[in-house]
């Protein structure tokens, strides 16, 4: 009883971290991947990792360009000659500095990547997926919890998180009656190359404050995406799922 048999997925980000274990435990379910990043080795490298490789495909996309988008979802059908009909986009970028200093080049940048390419994305699979009268197509868009609590640091980031829910909230209530989910998963701390760069005794101090007392993985968020994305979650939608290890601040 695999949870996503046979069913062509897209995911953004899908080089490295969530994205990457989203692809993972997505092929386990019975997924054909189209794995989507900036950086094609990573992505190539995401595909070389999959069990049976040659079910999958890598793309190199810029989310935050319209043009490399719309082409990367009709390369996808394409290749695979079906219609997509899941999608997770994962595909994000911080950076970071305090309010007061923050760049106008540093906010704009996160927003087109997190908030415009969250639109881009959306927007492209919907057109094609409500053309396609699937019986139940689902997106999940990775947001943050930081996007509900604000964090020191990531004013750009903290708008961008919480765009994606009022994105994902109006998505939903759009699309339902093309037979397409849309939910948001909001990760708390988890363990990625993203966060790798936190020095290691302020991870310490940020797992203590952490009810469950430790980082997340990737796979956890992962997890919940796959229940997400499958019919088993066939009620949900506009949902902004938490997985935090009980985090909010
Ligand atoms: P990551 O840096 O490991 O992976 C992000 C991936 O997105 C990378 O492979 C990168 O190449 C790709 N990417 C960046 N800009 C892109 C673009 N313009 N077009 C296409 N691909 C692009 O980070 P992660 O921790 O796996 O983060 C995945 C998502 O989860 C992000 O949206 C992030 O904001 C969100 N998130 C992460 C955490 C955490 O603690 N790690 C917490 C909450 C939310």
């Amino acid at each position: 009883n695999l949870l996503l048999a046979g069913r062509l997925a897209i995911v953004t980000g899908g080089g490295s971290g969530i994205g990457r274990a989203v692809c993972s435990i997505f092929a386990r379910e019975g997924a054909k991947l189209a794995v989507v990043d900036l950086n094609k080795n990573s992505a190539e490298e995401t595909v070389a990792l999959l069990p049976q490789p040659s079910n999958h495909r890598a793309y190199s996309t810029n989310v935050a360009l319209s043009a490399e988008v719309n082409s990367m979802v009709s390369q996808v059908q394409k290749d695979f000659g079906e219609v997509p009909s899941v999608a997770v986009h994962s595909a994000g970028i911080i950076k970071d500095s305090l309010f007061l200093h923050m760049k106008e080049q540093d906010f704009d940048d996160v927003i087109d990547v997190n908030l415009k390419g969250t639109f881009l994305v959306n927007q492209s699979l919907a057109s094609v997926m409500s053309k396609a009268n699937l019986p139940d197509c689902s997106i999940v868009n990775i947001s943050s919890i930081i996007g509900k609590c604000g964090n020191i640091g990531q004013m750009n980031y903290a708008a961008s998180k919480a765009g994606v829910i009022g994105m994902t909230k109006t998505a939903a209530k759009e699309l339902a009656k093309y037979n397409i989910r849309v939910n948001a998963v909001l990760p708390g701390f988890i363990a990625t190359p993203m966060t790798d760069q936190v020095p290691e005794n302020i991870k310490q101090r940020i797992a203590t404050m952490i009810p469950c007392k430790r980082m997340g993985t990737p796979e956890e968020i992962a997890e919940v995406c796959a229940f997400l994305a499958s019919p088993r979650s066939s009620y949900m939608t506009g949902a902004a799922v938490e997985v935090t290890g009980g985090f909010n601040f």
